[in-house]
């Protein structure tokens, strides 16, 4: 079975056709991205997959599985959105332990062990006891990632975590994400808006207009003059 697989997916927000139909495989491992320009159905699609949003129509199956009626806590997901969402007061390690609210750590680990590993693989050790109003805004991010990956979820959405952060930071923060991404082999669905970035850091892009799918390939199989 594919890691994603999502037939005929569609939404309806009123008279608001939000996605029209999507259907798209994604792979074990892959780093997937969803492309196109704002209010093409990018967002709604995360949410469907994330559980957040009961699709008018369609189906997902996650690794086979249906997800029909499956809660978002029992998915098996992690979600990094576009704005900081770190709670303010509480410290870095107690939001990444938040991650692990359901879950608990790994078996083997405990919390605080599973927190320290985690502020490393996303390269802020030692970070644990600061507030998240003196990082970054990139480091909040990899925070929020930290997080998002505590409970050792099996797919990693991404919708435009970057898109608040300026340009330099925006550039590492991606080559950051793309490493971590490889190193823990996690398949990730991606959304963001910039065609740059998508071309720049995926497996695979699929080119997103009015809430439906227009092409998929690799990078350098996209956008090419016929
Ligand atoms: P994107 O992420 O690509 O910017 P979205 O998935 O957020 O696009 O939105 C797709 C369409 O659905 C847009 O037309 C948007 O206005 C509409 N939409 C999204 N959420 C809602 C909602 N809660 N109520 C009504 N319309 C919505
Ligand atoms: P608990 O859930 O243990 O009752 P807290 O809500 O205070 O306590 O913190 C949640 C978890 O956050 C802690 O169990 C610990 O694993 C993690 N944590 C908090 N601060 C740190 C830190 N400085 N270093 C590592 N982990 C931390």
């Amino acid at each position: 079975d594919p890691a994603v697989r999502v037939e005929d997916l569609r939404v309806e927000y009123g008279s608001t056709t939000a996605l029209d139909g999507v259907d798209v495989t994604v792979e074990e491992g892959e780093f997937f991205t969803l492309v196109g320009p704002s209010g093409c159905g990018k967002t709604t699609t995360l949410r469907c997959l994330a559980g957040f949003e009961e699709p008018t129509a369609g189906s997902i199956h996650i690794a086979g599985e249906s997800m029909a009626g499956v809660p978002p806590e029992s998915r098996g997901i992690g979600v990094v959105f576009q704005s900081y969402a770190l709670f303010p007061h509480m410290s870095v390690g107690e939001n990444v332990a938040y991650g692990l609210r359901f879950s608990g750590p790994p078996e083997g680990t405990t919390k605080h062990e599973r927190v320290e590993e985690l502020l490393e693989l996303v390269d802020l050790p030692g970070f644990a006891d600061r507030d998240p109003d003196t990082l970054s805004g990139g480091q909040q991010q990899r925070v929020a990632l930290a997080r998002a990956l505590a409970p050792e979820p099996r797919l990693l959405l991404l919708d435009e975590p970057m898109s608040a952060l300026d340009a330099r930071l925006r550039e590492r923060l991606r080559v950051q994400v793309r490493e971590i991404q490889r190193e823990l082999g996690i398949t990730t669905v991606y959304v963001t808006h910039d065609q740059e970035e998508a071309l720049s850091v995926s497996d695979r892009v699929a080119v997103v207009d009015g809430g439906r799918i227009e092409q998929v390939g690799r990078p350098r199989e996209l956008y090419d003059a016929p």
